[in-house]
């Protein structure tokens, strides 16, 4: 095939009997227009298209890829745990060895349970805090996104963000009142929710700096002030770092924001996923023993996968964590400021009102007035941007041969391996592109 059809057959095909052609949502095009683009390999900050054209990504598969796609000694450590055998359905000392990875750099994830996704670490981390508590209510934050089960999907970010949605059919009217939905950094209305219904609250689970309505950071004090609040009424305080964990810095943004070793504030529960995983399907749920030791066959909270803690999986996952070393942390912030530099410069100097917004070495770029006088705080804030100016930008980044997130909502994602040429090829694409995105119409 590659070579051989345009990207619109391969999309044309590919819709005929996938719907809307992708496999995950975010992958489409829908907010920029156009078709998406089919990849056949990735290399370091490379992405070769089905038609033989090769991108600088900065999706990095949304995250996993910190050390740069296919990274050789990543991709050994699968060979060799391969040619051993693909699954076994028994355990491994691979995953013991991750475990004490894990630990290792976050203190408190005293034990770990793999999952294959995200999605499950979230789900199984809201199931052990009902579990613990005998309560029943969630409260999750608008424009937050925890995957894709029932429970979490209320105003959720990222895919969800992106087509518009207020959540998804298919979700009972009962999951849907079960989860309360508060104003993200918006102190107050958390505690006005606690005050109204703190008996009934199993727990709040929170991004750890958001980063799937683009990048909205926590205010100083504001993770501070869940963890306060959850206590005060016997609630857990979960923290999703699924993709935030490993990717922006050693210990997540626990460790970025809450300081080591004696940190400002300590969640229940920590979920961990991409960079954890290497690129492989690998997730995590960690907490103290005393949570997680509900988890079956020790405690009451059922969950299972046949392919949890796979064995390619937690190989990719301790090489990708054994490589990840204070030099690439500190390699990726320094490109990350580098293209915030310039991304800021090209966009001032089209005369684009715009607010770039960071969280470690994330970021996103927010157009507008408002959004440049005042940062965005919230969901609401978010969605009341000039999003209307990213479609050309995005098009005309990726007609120059820059792949960005086809979506306003998602962050910038960076590697080890974005050098100095892929980041003037980024460079170079930059004023078309804010020249774009400044005759844009809204
Ligand atoms: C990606 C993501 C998830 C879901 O992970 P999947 O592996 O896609 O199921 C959950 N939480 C956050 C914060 C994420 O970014």
């Amino acid at each position: 095939m590659p070579g051989h059809m345009s990207m619109e057959e391969v999309y044309r095909h590919a819709c005929e009997l996938i719907p809307g052609g992708v496999s995950s949502p975010v992958r489409a095009f829908g907010s920029v227009g156009g078709t998406p683009v089919f990849l056949q390999a990735a290399s370091g900050a490379h992405v070769l298209a089905v038609d033989g054209r090769r991108y600088v990504d900065l999706v990095c598969s949304w995250g996993p890829a910190l050390l740069g796609h296919a990274h050789p000694d990543v991709v050994a450590a699968v060979q060799t745990a391969a040619s051993r055998g693909l699954s076994f359905g028994a355990p491994t000392t691979a995953e013991v060895e991750l475990a004490a990875l894990i630990r290792g750099r976050v203190p408190f994830a005293e034990k770990v349970r793999f999952v294959s996704t995200g999605t499950e670490a979230t789900m199984t981390a809201i199931r052990v805090a009902r579990g613990a508590t005998g309560r029943d209510v969630i409260v999750k934050f608008a424009g937050c996104y925890h995957g894709h089960s029932d429970a979490l999907l209320a105003a959720a970010g990222s895919g969800v963000a992106t087509a518009g949605l207020p959540g998804s059919a298919g979700v009972t009217a009962a999951s849907a009142r079960d989860t309360l939905v508060v104003p993200y950094n918006d102190v107050a209305a958390l505690e006005a929710v606690f005050a109204a219904r703190g008996a009934e609250i199993a727990c709040v689970i929170t991004e750890a700096a958001p980063a799937n309505m683009g990048v909205v950071p926590p205010l100083p004090g504001f993770n501070e002030a869940i963890r306060r609040i959850t206590r005060e009424h016997g609630a857990l305080m979960v923290f999703d770092e699924v993709l935030t964990g490993f990717r922006v810095g050693p210990a997540g943004w626990w460790g970025v924001e809450a300081g080591l070793p004696n940190p400002s504030y300590v969640p229940d529960l920590v979920t961990f996923g991409k960079v954890v995983g290497g690129g492989m399907p690998l997730a995590a749920l960690a907490g103290p023993a005393s949570l997680l030791d509900l988890l079956a066959p020790v405690g009451p909270v059922y969950q299972a996968g046949t392919l949890s803690g796979n064995p390619l999986a937690t190989a990719a996952g301790i090489t990708t964590l054994t490589l990840a070393d204070a030099g690439v942390y500190a390699r990726v912030d320094r490109v990350s400021a580098q293209l915030q530099d310039a991304v800021g410069a090209a966009l001032a100097s089209a005369g684009v009102p715009h607010r770039i917004q960071t969280a470690g070495s994330l970021f996103s770029v927010f157009f507008g007035e408002d959004a440049a006088a005042r940062g965005v705080r919230t969901y609401d804030e978010a969605k009341a941007a000039e999003t209307f100016r990213y479609p050309p930008f995005f098009h005309a980044m990726l007609e120059s041969g820059v792949a960005l997130p086809p979506s306003v909502f998602e962050a910038w994602f960076l590697s080890a391996a974005h050098d100095g040429a892929a980041l003037e090829q980024i460079v170079n694409a930059l004023p078309k592109a804010a020249a774009a995105a400044a005759s844009a119409k809204a």
